[in-house]
């Protein structure tokens, strides 16, 4: 096949990895990609603007930001005249398959050309630009959209290329500006990306706990100005020296009048008579390198439209659903989008809001609960619950305890803490958490509350049961890793012994190592990610001038999975997990790949290995026997990158993915309150989708010699990974 690719409208990050996933599943497969630049403007001028790109023309691509094809808005497509002109090209190449890599506009663009394709055909073999022959071997045009867009603005699709990277340009931001208002008592009013969509604001508002978020999609209606004032008035004699008030660049009240930053900046100084500053955050947002989640999701799309071109029917978009590339007719994304937009027009926002998807609904909801200055107070019976960590910290556990905080109390529930684990929970540390308590936690690593690796023992329980029973624990949600399943379990299977652990228990996935069953994800994987992918950026940064092969270990224990979405991420050649474990017939098979490659003028090199893929392959030893055997060709280090893979600020994923679990988990704790049922249960993420597991399975689901689900979603990306980055 022939194959073009461009990217159009607004670039993205992750446009690079895209189209490197898209010309070497193409190769692989033996067809020829033309990139054509600028977009639908190259398709219109032909000739230079059309060229075949080659493995290597991709090289190196992978961490950078915009787009290396370049991007444009083209008046002159969306004439027909435009059009014929691209057709006329694209025949020229022999063209009749294409991927755009856009927003709405640009695959509004692709379907169009697809409708007329026979049309504009049938047109140039009349105007004797193309012969009857040619046009009848290109009888239709095969069309895949890919999503690239920051705004994630396009519906039925869980999101879009490059909205990851904006998030996390904007939570960086704003934590900076939280951290600065803070010292000056000031309000400030931060304006995002997302004219027709609020997806960025409200994300970021759960992310950050801005005190407002104004989207789109929740206008707000006659008098907002006296509300908003009011709120942050009683924010700020709640205690809180910093206000934030996020506006979606397409913010508007209930009657379409716009709501501009300015006018929120003299709104509040008018009538507060504080200083307010305006930050427009503009296009850093679509800045710098893509995140490890964007560059691993345009590379999955990206390979899988090379597979869905392969079949010529109706143009599709591909798009991630629960972690898996799903076509869908591009036809019916537009016409959603369409219906989105026209609902807003009309004011009518419960329908827009609604055809966003049930996960925009529920973060709504619980976006307004998060944002109540205070409780809201007791509707009903009200409960008991204690939170606490257990296992190791990870990035964003702070934000799990934050929201259970705020969304039990905001309901009338006390909440009591406990501190430093099991260890707390055996000693009976243990104090009630009030709402200004956890002020400022979102943003923070680590575990505020204490955690460690201690699981409790039959000594224990006599003490964990009085401590239970004097502070009148009726409900617990434990976050953290492997110790806090199975305490929740030690409770439920105890419970005929200790009267007091006659309770529900319900678990948090919370652990970099992502080793958890029962969800996709644990809080604090994705943080963990990207802190070893900005490493390793760096790492091959240091290496451009020499023949050098890094090999690099990552945590994990006996899981692969940062190991493996790290390799996907920079472009490894190697990858060693535990779920394999290393041989070394294949130590020495890949020893001769990279002294290949090298000869062949390779000048960087990647291994990556997991902390337990083998205790006697270690990562000096492999390093040792490449530096020996290869000597001639390379050189090698290693880097270990132990503990900064723990630390650091939560990213913008495990922040909403925190609340997210944790909203859950709450409304089912009380569920099960209600009605008596003491289950430990675990939430997750499954498929893109909230859900729970019963702890009484977790002898299935678990692998307990290795601490491993026995079933891991992400193992397939490992061809993938190969199949993209020998050669690179
Ligand atoms: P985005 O793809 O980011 O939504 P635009 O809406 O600006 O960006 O669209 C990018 C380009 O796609 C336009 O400049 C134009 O060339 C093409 N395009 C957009 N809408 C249409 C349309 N309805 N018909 C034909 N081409 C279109």
């Amino acid at each position: 096949m022939e194959i073009g690719v461009l990217t159009s409208g607004g670039d993205s990050p992750g446009m690079n990895a895209a189209l490197r996933a898209v010309v070497r599943s193409a190769i692989r497969k033996d067809h020829q990609v033309f990139g054509i630049r600028r977009g639908y403007r190259g398709l219109i001028e032909g000739g230079v603007s059309m060229q075949p790109l080659q493995w290597r023309d991709v090289a190196g691509i992978l961490q950078r930001g915009g787009t290396i094809l370049g991007s444009a808005r083209c008046q002159e497509f969306r004439e027909r005249s435009g059009r014929l002109q691209a057709v006329a090209n694209m025949l020229r190449c022999n063209l009749d398959r294409l991927v755009v890599i856009g927003g709405d506009g640009s695959l509004s663009g692709a379907q169009l050309l697809h409708e007329e394709w026979e049309g504009l055909l049938a047109e140039l073999v009349e105007k004797g630009e193309i012969s009857t022959e040619l046009a009848s071997r290109h009888p239709k045009l095969g069309v895949v959209g890919l999503p690239g867009s920051i705004d994630n603005d396009l519906p039925g699709i869980d999101v879009s290329i490059g909205s990851d990277t904006a998030l996390h340009r904007i939570v960086e931001a704003v934590d900076r500006i939280f951290s600065t208002a803070d010292s000056h008592q000031r309000i400030f009013v931060v304006e995002v990306m997302g004219r027709r969509c609020g997806y960025l604001a409200l994300m970021a508002s759960l992310a950050t706990g801005a005190e407002v978020a104004i989207l789109p999609e929740s206008p707000p209606g006659p008098g907002w100005e006296e509300v908003l004032c009011q709120k942050l008035t009683a924010a700020r004699k709640a205690g809180r020296r910093a206000s934030i008030v996020l506006l979606a660049e397409g913010a508007r009240d209930t009657l379409q009048n716009p709501i501009t930053v300015s006018q929120v900046k003299h709104l509040l100084e008018d009538r507060l008579h504080e200083e307010v500053r305006v930050t427009i955050l503009g296009h850093v947002q679509r800045g710098g390198a893509p995140t490890a989640f964007d560059r691993n999701q345009s590379t999955i799309l990206g390979a899988a439209a090379i597979n869905a071109l392969e079949h010529v029917g109706e143009p599709v978009l591909i798009g991630l659903h629960g972690n898996r590339a799903v076509p869908t007719p591009l036809r019916e994304c537009l016409r959603r989008s369409l219906a989105i937009d026209e609902a807003l027009q009309r004011g009518n926002e419960e329908q827009a809001i609604e055809l966003r998807g049930p996960h925009f609904v529920k973060a709504l909801q619980t976006r307004k609960t998060l944002g109540h200055i205070l409780p809201a107070g007791a509707s009903g019976q009200t409960y008991r619950i204690a939170v606490m960590h257990a296992g190791a910290p990870a990035p964003g556990m702070n934000m799990a305890v934050r929201a259970s905080v705020r969304l039990l109390m905001d309901q009338g529930h006390t909440v009591l803490g406990i501190r430093r684990g099991m260890k707390g929970l055996v000693e009976g540390d243990i104090s009630e958490l009030k709402w200004m308590d956890v002020s400022g936690w979102s943003s923070l690593g680590g575990a505020q509350l204490g955690t460690n690796r201690k699981v409790l023992t039959g000594h224990d329980l006599y003490a964990v049961a009085r401590h239970l029973e004097h502070f009148q624990v009726q409900g617990l949600l434990i976050i953290g890793g492997l110790a806090a399943y199975e305490t929740a379990e030690t409770i439920r299977t105890q419970e005929s012994h200790y009267p007091s652990f006659s309770i529900p228990v319900i678990c948090i996935p919370a652990t970099i190592d992502n080793n958890l069953p029962g969800s996709d994800f644990s809080i604090g994987a994705d943080t963990a990610l990207n802190s070893i992918v900005e490493v390793v950026d760096k790492i091959k940064q240091s290496a451009v001038a020499s023949r050098r092969c890094f090999v690099v270990e990552v945590m994990g224990r006996e899981c692969g999975y940062l190991a493996l979405t790290s390799a996907l991420a920079t472009g490894a050649e190697r990858v060693y997990l535990p779920e394999e474990g290393i041989e070394i017939e294949k130590l020495i098979q890949d020893l001769r790949g990279f002294s290949a490659g090298f000869r062949q003028g390779r000048r960087v090199g990647l291994a990556i290995r997991n902390e337990c893929a083998n205790s006697l392959y270690t990562t000096n030893f492999i390093a040792s026997l490449f530096e020996e055997e290869g000597k001639e060709d390379f050189d090698v280090r290693q880097a270990i990158l132990g503990h900064l893979q723990q630390g650091g600020d939560p990213t913008p994923f495990d922040r909403t993915l925190a609340v997210r679990l944790t909203a859950q988990a709450c409304e089912k704790l009380l569920e099960l309150c209600n009605s008596e049922q003491f289950l430990s249960l675990g939430v997750g993420l499954q498929s893109g989708k909230t859900d729970f597991i019963d702890l009484s399975d977790l002898g299935h689901l678990l692998d307990p010699a290795r601490g491993r689900p026995k079933k891991q979603w992400w193992l397939h990306l490992q061809g993938l990974m190969q199949q993209l980055a020998q050669q690179d």
